[in-house]
């Protein structure tokens, strides 16, 4: 996450292999027990969220309602890792803004990675990240000064419950946040950070 030396053995469950940064206290699977792209594409199959159902429209209201708050009208955003059915990106568009889409695996469109936007929304998707270091430098790329960059991810608290926690099993999450970790990440980037509910984590970049 924050590529600083120095990470240690957290856990091993299952053979799974967990490691943590003692800089950034991100929690790990080591790199070479990250799944194929292969598999992880199986696995996203396996679990698409329909975009009309109210119960996942309000999973994402939690990232949403904060964010649009924080909005002026008519901007031009990003769903970042939008997966097959873009819900989050048709509420936003409800709200009167501009959504482009990317995703690496349905929606690969190098053009949306050529634009900035006004912000940008990365729901349940930072805990896929492979090499979470690049992917916010290049969120950050992407963000317009004086834009807001949403993310929602289940943080991590409890070690003494990793081992058993939902979150950790699926087999495609890969690195776990903790909130100073999504702090010492704002404080990297030079970003103001909020959280304005639980797992949810708004990034403000300021205009210098
Ligand atoms: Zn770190």
């Amino acid at each position: 996450m924050c590529t600083a030396p120095g990470s240690r053995a957290f856990l091993e469950v299952g053979g799974r292999h967990y490691r943590r940064c003692e800089h950034c206290h991100c929690t790990f699977v080591r790199p070479d027990q990250r799944p194929s792209a292969e598999a992880e594409l199986a696995e996203y199959r396996r679990h698409h969220n329909d975009a009309q159902d109210p119960g996942y429209r309000r999973h994402l209201a939690q990232l949403a309602t904060p964010l649009l708050q924080r909005l002026p009208p008519a901007q031009s955003g990003l769903d970042y890792g939008c997966g097959p059915g873009p819900a989050l990106a048709g509420m936003l568009r409800e709200a009167g803004h501009a959504v482009a889409l990317y995703d690496p695996f349905f929606q690969p469109d190098a053009g949306a990675l050529a634009q900035r936007y006004d912000f940008i929304t990365c729901t349940e998707v930072a805990e896929h990240f492979h090499h979470p270091a690049d992917e916010f430098l290049r969120l950050n790329r992407l963000l317009r000064p004086g834009g807001w960059l949403g993310l929602m991810t289940r943080f991590q608290t409890d070690d003494a419950r990793f081992a058993q926690w939902h979150y950790r099993r699926d087999p495609t999450h890969v690195v776990f946040y903790r909130e100073a970790t999504l702090r010492w990440l704002a404080e990297h980037h030079g970003w103001a950070c909020e959280i304005p509910a639980p797992n949810v984590a708004l990034m403000y970049k300021p205009v210098l």
